[in-house]
């Protein structure tokens, strides 16, 4: 009998109902049982609410240790920054791969898993001028963080079996990226799998040239927080799309175990489409692929994930793809793709 998986659900603006369609249909489709605990994100709903419906999401994540989050918008408030700080997620974890039947521009093969720092570095102090003409701010390093990413970023690598470079500008930033560099090469000896992985360090400059002109050298890369968001559109705008994304927020408990993590798509609402069928749930239902392979459903995760690319490379897609299937034939398509590929 299939293992019962709660997971919570956390609804948002804009398409996010029209993703949520699809996620629920294909979670039915597979061979899972999922229980879904559902929290309102929906901007009137956190107008209405106010704090207490970000108390109850994360009470519910914290309990469930597995969330999947539509797309919200931010008016007031980013729902993504208060949550990070609530559940403390301390690393971002987005893989990046060639999506078959994507026309791009690159036309080598990205096969990324960029793992990055999800806090500091020069994202938390707004700055402040220095009389009129200058400005300075504060780039914080810190030490916990780094190795909670260092850890799970060894796990990541030696469970698939792949590189792990680590990426920084470790000859300039001598203080702040040698620190998080020392973090690394302590984590690789202290970890006794960690030995098994073939860790390397590139300064940031280099590796982004090396991942244009030689992209299969590069696996698992673990990087700080600015570099990693600079990383993780360069290597979706070699895919082709920013919009194609997802990603898993995770938060550790003392002992360095992923306590939470929080998949979503790394688009938006997308408002100009909003309920007219013609929200692409590629990302969401990435996202969702990656939920299942956390939940401990490697074969259900692997058949939606190769369902989906099957039905991109067949030029079963969405408008936005240049296809010509609305969010729900495109959804039932990608059920149809996973079932063959669960047969198979
Ligand atoms: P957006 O990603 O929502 O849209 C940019 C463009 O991409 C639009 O033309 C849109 O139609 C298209 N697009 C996005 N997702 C699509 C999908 N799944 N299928 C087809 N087309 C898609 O970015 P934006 O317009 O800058 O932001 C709109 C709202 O989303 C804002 O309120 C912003 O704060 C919010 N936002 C939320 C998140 C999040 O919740 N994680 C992330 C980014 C932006």
């Amino acid at each position: 009998m299939a293992k019962r998986h709660e997971v919570t659900e956390l609804l948002g603006d804009g398409i996010a109902e029209e993703l949520c369609r699809s996620v629920r249909a294909v979670a039915a489709s597979l061979p899972v049982e999922i229980a879904f605990d559902t929290v309102n994100l929906e901007h009137s709903n956190r107008r209405a609410a106010g704090r207490p419906i970000y108390d109850q999401a994360a009470a519910s994540m914290r309990r469930t240790g597995a969330g999947i989050k539509y797309p919200t918008a931010t008016i007031e408030e980013s729902p993504n920054a208060v949550l990070r700080k609530l559940l403390k997620f301390a690393v971002i974890h987005r893989p990046v791969t060639t999506i078959p039947g994507l026309k791009t521009h690159f036309t080598g093969k990205i096969d990324l898993d960029i793992v990055r720092v999800a806090t500091g570095g020069t994202y938390e102090d707004p700055g402040q001028m220095i009389g009129d003409y200058a400005a300075v701010s504060l780039r914080m390093v810190d030490r916990k963080t780094c190795e909670q990413a260092a850890h799970y970023a060894f796990s990541v690598a030696a469970r698939d079996r792949k590189s792990l470079t680590s990426s920084s500008k470790y000859t300039i930033q001598r203080v702040t990226d040698g620190l998080f560099e020392d973090i690394v090469a302590d984590v690789a000896k202290e970890m006794t799998f960690a030995g098994q992985v073939e860790h390397r360090r590139e300064l940031f400059d280099a590796l982004l040239a090396k991942l244009v002109m030689k992209p299969e050298a590069f696996q698992v890369i673990l990087v700080l927080n600015e570099y990693g968001d600079f990383l993780s559109d360069l290597a979706s705008g070699l895919i082709g799309s920013l919009g194609l994304g997802a990603s898993v927020s995770l938060a550790f408990d003392d002992r360095g175990r992923v306590s939470v993590g929080m998949f979503d798509a790394v688009h938006g609402t997308a408002p100009d489409i909003a309920g007219q069928d013609k929200a692409n749930p590629t990302a969401i239902l990435l996202a969702f692929s990656l939920l299942l392979a956390h939940l401990g459903e490697p074969k259900a995760a692997g058949a939606l994930r190769r369902g989906l690319f099957d039905c991109l490379d067949a030029k079963e897609a969405t408008p936005d793809l240049g296809g010509d299937l609305g969010t729900q034939a495109f959804t039932e398509a990608v059920i149809r793709r996973a079932a063959e590929r669960l047969k198979g």
